[in-house]
């Protein structure tokens, strides 16, 4: 029987971010450029600190320029509004990224659609929504360009596949059904008011677990020789761990390695390379806003 892969995301991401580096050196040295991401981070959720933190650790890392603004949790939206503007305006600021969630008096939505869309490194304004699903030169949101690197790097031509993603969040379940529909796979997409969700994904070549449920996908759910890509970040109980807890993905990894050809671990799968893609994202708006390709 063939050995199950484990696809290292952090082995990926770690490759994908030295890459990175490498042309963000020969965007400064050839053209003069400094790629540089501005996060707007208001109020205090300290998942969202450590996430803006990250961020901004990794992008300094890869040579670019980092910025964050920390602005009070009692922000007003028009405040938001006045901020993204600015860096809107500013030629020095390639990407833009409102850390979400936003406190409740600021309408998100129209704060993200008021990011320059070719500043939108997320890929959550509408327009680039509209792009993505119509074909179009989008800035994609980092989770699902993520995974389809990494099932790209796997499987290479992704044409004819079943592949079937389980959620469907504008921010990974539905870009990630879209970019699946790009490179030609059949596409299933489901959520909680499918039925027979075990029966659609005994189907599929290529499962997307982005629900946000631990260990909700088992073993008995793959159908042997599938490709599983878990996007969930889920922390449960474990009272063997230093800390009581530990972090799983959607999948239930050890059934599901046992049927599957390969499969991504959480962590160290999908996390890692949103973060890599983000810096991939912010290097793109930086050569398409100079009007120059990207390096090789
Ligand atoms: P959302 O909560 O926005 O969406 C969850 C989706 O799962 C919804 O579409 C929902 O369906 C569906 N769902 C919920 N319960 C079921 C069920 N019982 N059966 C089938 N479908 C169900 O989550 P996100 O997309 O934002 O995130 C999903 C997971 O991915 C989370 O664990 C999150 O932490 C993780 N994540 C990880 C990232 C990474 O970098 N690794 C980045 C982003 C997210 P419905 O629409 O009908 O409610």
């Amino acid at each position: 029987m063939n050995e199950t892969t484990i696809i290292s995301g952090k082995d990926f991401a770690k490759n994908l971010r030295k890459d990175i580096g490498r042309k963000v050196s020969i965007l400064k040295e050839s053209h003069g450029i400094t790629p540089s991401l501005s996060v707007i981070l208001v109020g205090k959720d300290p998942a969202s600190e450590v996430y803006v933190r990250n961020k901004g650790k990794a992008t300094i890392e890869a040579g670019m320029k980092s910025d964050t603004y920390n602005l009070p949790e009692t922000t007003s939206h028009d405040v938001v509004l006045e901020k993204v503007a600015l860096l809107n305006n500013d030629p020095t600021v390639h990407g833009i990224l409102v850390q979400l969630p936003l406190p409740e008096q600021i309408f998100t939505d129209e704060i993200i659609n008021s990011i320059n869309p070719d500043k939108d490194v997320d890929g959550f304004h509408t327009l680039n929504v509209g792009r993505l699903n119509s074909g179009q030169n989008a800035m994609v949101p980092c989770t699902p360009v993520g995974c389809m690197l990494m099932l790209k790097d796997l499987i290479g031509d992704l044409s004819g596949k079943q592949a079937i993603v389980v959620g469907r969040s504008n921010i990974v379940g539905k870009p990630m059904a879209a970019l699946l529909l790009r490179e030609n796979c059949t596409v299933t997409i489901a959520h909680s008011r499918t039925k027979d969700l075990e029966a659609e994904c005994r189907r599929a070549d290529i499962v997307i677990a982005a629900v946000g449920r631990a260990r909700m996908v088992r073993g008995s759910w793959i159908k042997p020789g599938a490709v599983v890509i878990d996007v969930g970040i889920n922390r449960i109980d474990d009272n063997t761990t230093k800390s009581g807890t530990r972090l799983v993905g959607d999948v239930h990894f050890e059934e599901a390695a046992i049927v599957a050809s390969a499969i991504t671990p959480v962590p160290g799968g999908v996390g890692p390379m949103t973060i890599a893609c983000l810096l991939k994202n912010t290097l793109t708006a930086a050569c398409r806003q100079a009007g120059i390709s990207e390096p090789d």
